[in-house]
C-alpha cells in the first residue's frame, strides 16, 4: 500500500513537471543516434496505413519501457531521454510504428525535461484527445498511425504556433536528414 502511494506521488510529480512553461537555453550536446533497428512488424517510415494491434500483442512486441508509455499512457522520468538535449538535423518518427512525427527544426529546449516541439510534421501525424486525468484539463497527443500515447500539447510554446508538444523521448525514433530529403524539402518551400 505504501509503495502504491509513493508510485502515485511520482506519477503526479512527473505530470505536474510537464506543465511547466518553457525557457530558452542554448547548451546542447549533439550525439550520433541514427536509428536503424526495426522495433515491430508494422514499423515503416513510409507506410501510412493505420495500425490496429491489441495491447496484448503490443506487450509481446514492444520493449517494456516503450509499452508502458505508448500503450499504458505512462510518463517517462523527466530529463531521462537521450533526445531531451539533442540537436541533430533530421526527422523524429514514432518508435512504435515509424510514422513521421516531427522535424528537428521545430524542436526547442523547453526546460521541462522532455523533448519539446512547436509543430508536428503534418496534420495527419498526430491525434488529439482531451485528457482529464489527475484532475487536470490537458490535451493528449497520440500517433496518427498507431494511436500510441506520445505526450501532451500545451499552449505555452514559442512562435510561430505558440504550442508546446511535450513528448516522451522513449516513443521517438530519430533519423538524420539525408541529402535527398533536404533537397525535396527545399523544393517545396
Ligand atoms: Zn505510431
Amino acid at each position: 500500500m505504501k509503495m502504491l502511494r509513493i508510485n502515485m506521488i511520482i506519477v503526479l510529480m512527473a505530470t505536474l513537471l510537464q506543465q511547466c512553461s518553457y525557457s530558452q537555453s542554448n547548451h546542447s550536446k549533439p550525439a550520433n543516434m541514427d536509428s536503424t533497428e526495426k522495433k515491430s512488424p508494422v514499423y515503416s517510415n513510409t507506410d501510412t496505413s493505420k495500425v490496429d494491434i491489441s495491447d496484448t500483442e503490443w506487450q509481446k512486441i514492444l520493449p517494456s519501457d516503450v509499452y508502458q508509455v505508448a500503450r499504458l499512457k505512462g510518463t517517462e522520468r523527466p530529463w531521462s531521454s537521450k533526445f531531451e538535449k539533442f540537436n541533430e538535423v533530421g526527422t523524429y518518427y514514432c518508435a512504435v510504428c515509424g510514422n513521421p512525427l516531427f522535424k528537428s527544426d521545430t524542436k526547442f529546449e523547453s526546460g521541462c525535461g522532455w523533448p519539446s516541439f512547436y509543430e508536428p510534421i503534418s496534420k495527419e501525424s498526430i491525434i488529439y484527445t482531451p485528457d482529464h486525468s489527475h484532475g487536470m484539463n490537458r490535451t493528449e497527443v497520440q500517433c496518427g498511425r498507431c494511436k500510441s500515447h506520445l505526450g501532451h500539447v500545451f499552449e505555452d510554446g514559442p512562435p510561430p504556433t505558440g504550442l508546446r508538444y511535450c513528448i516522451n523521448g522513449v516513443v521517438l525514433d530519430f533519423a538524420k536528414a539525408k541529402k535527398a530529403e533536404e533537397d525535396y524539402n527545399k523544393s517545396r518551400q
